[in-house]
């Protein structure tokens, strides 16, 4: 393209010259426009379905690109942790060792973070429950899921977003909400801060 850009220069010179430089320019430019287009849209084409593809594969609450929410959208603050007893309620914990969510019954609750699932079933007072290992000594806990409603079983390898179950009532569990609950080599940590310091502030 540099013979015709050199030339419409000089042509440039005198008032003709001027007219067929303008058009020898719009020439070249559509021309150029014509090849160029397919080279550029085309990536921009595969990265749009690659983009498409992500947000399939990995649910909304993925704010981070590593971890998100276990509840995608807006949720119900329920108890946080630490002491807390349940009013009416007998057999709830005192001393709370998660953070309570709540959508809904039903609502589908997502892996915060990617690890291996350890746990995928009944745990004690939890209820039917999957426990996430995460490497590093840290677990996360999501209990009280629906019967029946659990999507993943143990060995299985997930990263965040990936849908675990639904949003029960089961175990010592007073009304359908999620304990989320985070350990950290074995001890239960309060999952507000934990989550604050991943860009993921609770309520
Ligand atoms: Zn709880």
């Amino acid at each position: 393209m540099g013979a015709p850009v050199a030339a419409t220069a000089a042509l440039a010179n005198t008032r003709i010259g001027r007219k067929i430089a303008i058009g020898v320019l719009l020439f070249v430019a559509l021309v150029g426009g014509m090849l160029l287009t397919p080279l550029i849209a085309i990536p921009f084409a595969v990265a749009g379905e690659q983009v498409t593809q992500e947000v399939e594969t990995r649910a909304a609450p993925v704010a981070n690109g590593e971890w998100g929410y276990p509840l995608a959208g807006g949720y119900t603050k329920g108890r946080g942790f630490g002491y807390n007893p349940v009013i009416g309620c007998s057999y709830c914990s005192t001393n709370h060792k998660g953070y309570d969510m709540a959508q809904g019954c039903g609502s589908t609750i997502y892996a915060a973070g990617p690890g291996r699932v350890i746990t995928a079933g009944s745990l004690s007072g939890w209820g039917n429950t999957v426990r996430i290992d995460h490497g590093g000594g840290l677990v996360t806990l999501y209990g009280h899921m629906d019967w029946g409603s659990l999507r993943v079983g143990v060995g299985d390898d997930i990263t965040a977003g990936t849908p675990i179950g639904a949003e029960g009532n089961t175990g010592r569990s007073f009304g359908c909400h999620l304990h989320y609950e985070v350990f950290q080599h074995g001890t239960s940590i309060d999952p507000q801060p934990f989550m604050a310091t991943l860009g993921l502030p609770l309520k």
